[in-house]
């Protein structure tokens, strides 16, 4: 049996733990210091804790530690890592420097049930749903390879966040506390398929990131074709959640849209796409599909992107188009994973 995790606890979650276990108050600070500002991974480093009080924690808890499978380094200085997690399995992390800081996109589960069409991620279904510590794990493995500070983080990696609500939020509790690392809210971009009752669960927390939504088509019979997520909270639906969103948070939303050659980039779109989130002050991201095996479905090319952006902006729509960053490492989604996966099923 696996022990359970410790650094997937929040702090009142450990404060509660300790306080069962006959402790003062303040060692709960003091061992989340040590886990998530320190980042010991041994138990025996809190050098400031009694030692009985160590080999009571570590009988009943682990310190999650990521193991380095890979590591891809693109010229644009991104770095892709697969990581593997204390039960074998392995997910995928990526960082990418920008002018503004460094930016590491975390994954949120071991593969993914959401079935996109243009998805490595989600190609060999779910096989479960990380912890709130593997995912805290994955930013602090990244920032000890790289040495730098991680200033932002993006919910885009392998995985549907929403998919994974309690442990996801778990763990923007603990990333964003002053007694951890510490990143702003305002640094974290959370991004779903659009599972609508979640939008609305999340919308209560009112947290401070940024709600993208990976919209990727303008009207149902597109957007069903492209992502199975469409038949069960269609476009309608999903418009109007975001709108509750906005109301109910303050904040933005921005979408984000894979560009496909043919199926999604005609003009007529752009302009049912304008009609659609027009007036909510939304940000558009286009981003050139990155075409993966066996799928039907290839790039626009870089002129017509440039137009369907075009576009949007005279008909109001603030809309940019996404550097692609990695390409030359295979950073899409699910790819990395899917490769190991392939190799070692030779
Ligand atoms: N499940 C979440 C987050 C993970 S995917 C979501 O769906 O938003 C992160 C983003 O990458 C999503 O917008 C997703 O639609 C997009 N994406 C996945 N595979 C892609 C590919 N091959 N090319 C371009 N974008 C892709």
């Amino acid at each position: 049996m696996c022990k359970k995790q410790i650094n997937a606890l929040t702090l009142p979650q450990l404060a509660e733990r300790l306080k069962e276990m006959g402790q003062p108050a303040f060692r709960a600070k003091q061992i989340f210091h040590w886990l998530h500002q320190k980042q010991v991974s041994e138990f025996s480093r809190m050098t400031d804790q009694p030692k009985t009080l160590l080999a009571k924690l570590e009988e009943e808890y682990d310190i999650v530690r990521l193991t380095i499978r890979r590591r891809q380094q693109s010229k644009d200085g991104t770095v892709k890592y697969l990581f593997g997690l204390p039960d074998g399995n392995c997910i995928e992390t990526v960082v990418m420097r920008y002018t503004y800081g460094n930016t590491v996109c975390v994954s949120t589960q071991v593969g993914c049930r959401m079935g996109c069409r243009f998805c490595a991620s989600t190609q060999a279904g779910l096989v479960r749903s990380l912890t709130a510590g593997e995912i805290a794990a994955e930013v602090y493995a990244a920032q000890a390879d790289i040495g730098q500070r991680i200033s932002h983080i993006v919910l885009m990696g392998i995985g549907e966040p929403l998919d994974n609500f309690d442990n996801v939020m778990d763990f923007l509790t603990i990333i964003s506390s002053p007694d951890g690392i510490n990143i702003g809210m305002r640094n974290i971009s959370l991004s779903t398929c659009g599972l609508v009752p979640m939008i609305d669960k999340l919308a209560q927390r009112k947290l401070q990131l940024t709600l993208s939504i990976s919209l990727h088509a303008p009207n149902d019979e597109m957007r069903s074709r492209m992502m199975p997520v469409n038949n069960a909270y269609p476009v309608a639906q999903l418009i109007d959640a975001c709108r509750r969103y906005q109301k109910t948070t303050g904040r933005r939303i921005s979408f984000e849209y894979s560009m496909v050659k043919g199926v999604n980039d005609s003009p007529e779109t752009a302009r049912q796409l304008a009609g659609l989130i027009k007036g909510m002050g939304a940000h558009v991201n286009l981003i050139p599909i990155n075409p993966v095996d066996g799928s039907p479905y290839s790039a626009t090319d870089a002129a017509n992107v440039r137009r369907f952006q075009q576009l949007l902006e005279q008909l109001g729509v603030n809309a940019t188009v996404r550097r692609r960053l990695g390409s030359d490492i295979s950073a899409a989604c699910g790819q990395l994973r899917r490769e190991a996966r392939e190799e070692a099923q030779g």
